[in-house]
Formats: structure tokens, C-alpha cells, sequence
């Protein structure tokens, strides 16, 4: 069987489940309460999706087993053919795209480091064998994969393809046999949990780690490892305004070895008063791409890249770059576009970090009120529209009435209709800089479980009262909401995209 590289055509193969999964993968795999076989083993329903580098399979669940379906006997461990009549009935109830992993336990302590487990050569045989005769009773485009977990809850994944027979005689042939596949494996493994991203990265996985002199601050308080986690993580920023601006540049002198930026827009001279990092030379230019030239100069990591996309979140062009990311924050106040990335920090467990500033100027005596405000949406966390960030209506508002958007714009519509320029929002760099850094913050804690501790809600700085607190306690979705049940969908769920009337306005 030959190693290419990966038939869709994308540079990295992941691997991506949630805390509770894991949770569920390794009682069924090693408690005490289980089958006493030397090996045990699970059927998981996978989702897949590809962005412009990855591809990413999700454990979107686990096949309940009744006993002796998964047994163990002189040839190894078995499963027999009502698990698998049962994982394919359950699969022919989810979206189409949706496919199998076969997973089984390698013995180990559970106190041993993170390691991806060794398969051996009958598990390369036998999971072959297997996955064939499964992929042949699934649609074309169902991912097929096999699994390994150890006792301290590492993984190895591998992904089979086949060339799909289209006549009898090639069903039959040898050419389109087990051994005519291809496999390719995951070189990083994700685990997603409300607070936390636990993220482990193979030697393969071709993401560098930085060491160098300039980080030695950053490393007494989350040492080489962690400042190595940074300089692995691909973070998304969308919205590269006031707030965007000053992520871009903090995040990689924090050490983040990757960046991909999302903007359509152009520096103006009215920005210059919060556009970090732009000179007069700037006005006119794409944003993404001055901020791009700012992150360079700024990176400490070792081989720090940055992708700089013209675009927008509500577009296919501008979200699929983001999907390749491990988390996106977001720094764009678009109820529409807050709206495809909650969809995204499920359907593809990308944890997404939100924060923007509301400020209101009173007319009549000049005061100042609003809040600048820090959310998160993540698999087992309420998504930003349960935590109040957004509504429906004002998302499908900026997308049907592009000149509605922003916090002025009701009041603006009572003066003037609908023709005048876009209300510009008030906006100040101090609060910009506060809202950055506490993004930032909560990256850290996502990524590296830098403090705060515990549960992370929406936290809120209120103007007037100069006060920073909590707000939001909420553990989950509300019970309507449908955002838990699109955990792991990925490319089989549809993404509230389509054509950003605001960027084509122009
Ligand atoms: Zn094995
Ligand atoms: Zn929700």
C-alpha cells in the first residue's frame, strides 16, 4: 500500500474530538467496570472538513456496543457485524458526508506522558481489511479511519482512501482491493473542551516551535512547552479595525507562529487615530496587509508565517482560510458575521473568542455610556448568541440592510433613511487596547490554562463605573438552540454564508 500524500489534496491531516468524548473514549476503552480483554475497541461516527490546508476528521460520537460485539479471541480483537449494521443505521440518519472510525486500546499506564500510540503490523493489516469492507456500504464521500488510544488518552489516526469501483468487474478486481488504498496519518490531534484546547502535535506536523532569547519573560511563567504550544498555534483574527490592529501585533510578540487575517477593508485617514501600526503611507491599502507586514516585524516565533485574505467571514473566499485555524478571535462588531463564526466554533470546534466596545454619546449632556465586552463560543460553552452577543434579527438585519449595521444605525435611520454613508461607531483606542489584551488573556487560558481559572463567561468593562466584571454564567446553550447539535458536522453542516452586501457596496 503506497503513502501519498492526502487524495483531497491538502497539505495536513487532523484529528479532532471533544473533552467529553475523550472522557467516553477512554472509559469505554480502559475502566475498571469493562470486559477484562488484553485489547477493547469502539465504532465512532466521524465528520470531515477541508479548508485550505486542512483536512480535519471529528469524533463526532461513539457507537453504543451491547456485550460481546467487540470480543477478543486467538486472532486479536474482533467486531462483529452487528456493530458495524448499527454504526451505518445511525449514520444513515446524519448529514451525508458523515463516515467511520474503528478505534482499539493499546495497554500502557494511565500516568504515562501524552504519546501516540505504535500500531503494529497486524493492526495495519487488519484495520485495512476492515475499513475497506466499510467503506464500500458508505457513500463515496465518507471518511474512513482507524483509531489507537492509550491509556494516558493519546491518539494515532489514520485516514484510508479508496478509488471508488464503478463496475462489477472493477468492484471485483484486485486493482480496487485493500491493498489499492492509500492512508495518510493525523499529525495533530485536538482535544476541545468549553475552556480549554488541548492540542498534540506530531513530528510530522510540520508547525515549528520557537525558542529563541526574546521569549525568556513569556517562559518563567508557562515554560519552553508552552511558549513552543504558541509558536504551533494558527490563530485566525477577523476584523483587522482598532482592536484587530493591536491583536495583530500582540499575538505574535506573545509568540503565535501563525497567523491568518480576514478584512476587506482599507485604511482610511479617519482610522489613523486607532489603526495600529499604520503609517500615512498605509491610507488606501488593505488593512490585512499592512497589519500582515506589522505581525512579521513583531514575531518572535522561529518561522512565523501570516496569511493575509481580502474578504469577508460571510463569504465562502474569507471563512475557509479561518477553518484551517486552531482558534479565531474575533474583532469584528457584524452581528452577521458573528453569527458564521458561532456556526464555525461548533460545526468545526474552532474555539472562537469575541470582544468589541459599545459606546454611546448622549446628545443632550455629552455623557459617555457603553461597555467593551469579551465572549467566547466553544463545544460544551453557550454560543455568543445564547450569551446575548448577537441576535437573530440583527444578523439577518446586516445582511439584508448592509447600512443598518453598527450601533447607530437605528438612530440614524429616524434622521436621515438609509442613504447616507455608514454610521461610523464611536470608537477609542484605550478601550481598544483593554478589549486586546483581555482576548488575548483568554487565549492564553484557552491554550496554555494560564489563569483565570475555572469557568470562563462573558466579562464586561463598564465605562462609567470603570468596573471589569463577570457577567453571563450560563453552563450551556439555551435549550432551543441547535449550536450543540452541529458539533463535529463540518463540511456536511451549512454555513450561514453567502454575499457580503457591505463589502460589494463599493
Ligand atoms: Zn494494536
Ligand atoms: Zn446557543
Amino acid at each position: 500500500m503506497v503513502r501519498t500524500s492526502n487524495p483531497v489534496g491538502v497539505e495536513e491531516l487532523e484529528f479532532a474530538l471533544t473533552g467529553e468524548a475523550q472522557a467516553l473514549a477512554i472509559h469505554t476503552l480502559f475502566s475498571e467496570e469493562g470486559p477484562r480483554t488484553p485489547e477493547r475497541g469502539f465504532v465512532g461516527i466521524l465528520g470531515s472538513a477541508t479548508g485550505l490546508r486542512r483536512r480535519r476528521l471529528f469524533l463526532r460520537r461513539i457507537v453504543p456496543q451491547d456485550p460481546g460485539w467487540v470480543y477478543w479471541d486467538r486472532k486479536g480483537l474482533g467486531f462483529s457485524h452487528r456493530y458495524f449494521s448499527r454504526a451505518l443505521d445511525l449514520i444513515s440518519t446524519e448529514p451525508s458526508g458523515s463516515g467511520l472510525l474503528v478505534v482499539h486500546s493499546h495497554p500502557g499506564s494511565p500516568s504515562d506522558v501524552w504519546t501516540s500510540p505504535q500500531p503494529s503490523s497486524p493492526d495495519l493489516e487488519h484495520e485495512r481489511e476492515l475499513l475497506w469492507h466499510q467503506s464500500r456500504a458508505l457513500p463515496g464521500a465518507a471518511p474512513v479511519a482507524a483509531g489507537i488510544v492509550g491509556p494516558s488518552g493519546g491518539w494515532r489516526v489514520r485516514e484510508y482512501f479508496w478509488r471508488r469501483p464503478r463496475t462489477p468487474a472493477e468492484a471485483a478486481s484486485r486493482r480496487f482491493g485493500p491493498r489499492s488504498g492509500v492512508h495518510h496519518d493525523a499529525s495533530v490531534v485536538s482535544v476541545v473542551g468549553p475552556g480549554h484546547i488541548d492540542l498534540h502535535f506530531a513530528a510530522s506536523a510540520g508547525r515549528s516551535a520557537s525558542a529563541a532569547k526574546e521569549v525568556e519573560s513569556s517562559v518563567l511563567i508557562w515554560g519552553q512547552e508552552g511558549q513552543e504550544r504558541l509558536g504551533r498555534l494558527r490563530v485566525g483574527i477577523v476584523g483587522l479595525g482598532g482592536v484587530g490592529s493591536i491583536l495583530a501585533e500582540f499575538a505574535p510578540r506573545l509568540g503565535v507562529g501563525e497567523l491568518v487575517l480576514v478584512d476587506y477593508d482599507t485604511v482610511k485617514l479617519e482610522n489613523r487615530n486607532r489603526a495600529v501600526g499604520a503609517s500615512r503611507r498605509d491610507m488606501g491599502r488593505a488593512k490585512v496587509l499592512y497589519c500582515a507586514r506589522v505581525a512579521k516585524s513583531a514575531a518572535v516565533a522561529s518561522q512565523f508565517k501570516v496569511l493575509a485574505v481580502i474578504g469577508s467571514v460571510q463569504e465562502e473566499s474569507g471563512i475557509r482560510p479561518l477553518l484551517d485555524c486552531d482558534v479565531i478571535l474575533n474583532a469584528c462588531d457584524d452581528p452577521a458575521g458573528r453569527q458564521v463564526l458561532d456556526h464555525v466554533a461548533y460545526a468545526h470546534m474552532i474555539p472562537v473568542i469575541d470582544g468589541g466596545t459599545t459606546l454611546f454619546v448622549d446628545d443632550g449632556n455629552g455623557r459617555v455610556i457603553g461597555r467593551s465586552q469579551v465572549s467566547g463560543a466553544a463545544p460544551g460553552a453557550p454560543c455568543l448568541e445564547c450569551t446575548g452577543v448577537y441576535t437573530r434579527e440583527e444578523a439577518s438585519m446586516a445582511r439584508e440592510r448592509p447600512e443598518m449595521r453598527g450601533p447607530n444605525a437605528y438612530l440614524r435611520r429616524l434622521d436621515r433613511g438609509f442613504d447616507s454613508d455608514l454610521p461610523r461607531a464611536p470608537s477609542v483606542i484605550s478601550s481598544n487596547g483593554l478589549v486586546a489584551s483581555l482576548m488575548l488573556m483568554r487565549l492564553q487560558r484557552i491554550v496554555l490554562g494560564f489563569p483565570p481559572r475555572g469557568r470562563v463567561a462573558q466579562q464586561s468593562y463598564y465605562v462609567e463605573q470603570g468596573e471589569l466584571l463577570w457577567g453571563h454564567a450560563a453552563e450551556s446553550c439555551k435549550p432551543d438552540c441547535y449550536k450543540p447539535s452541529l458539533v463535529g458536522l463540518g463540511d456536511a453542516h451549512t454555513l450561514p454564508t453567502g454575499v457580503d452586501l457591505n463589502r460589494n457596496r463599493s
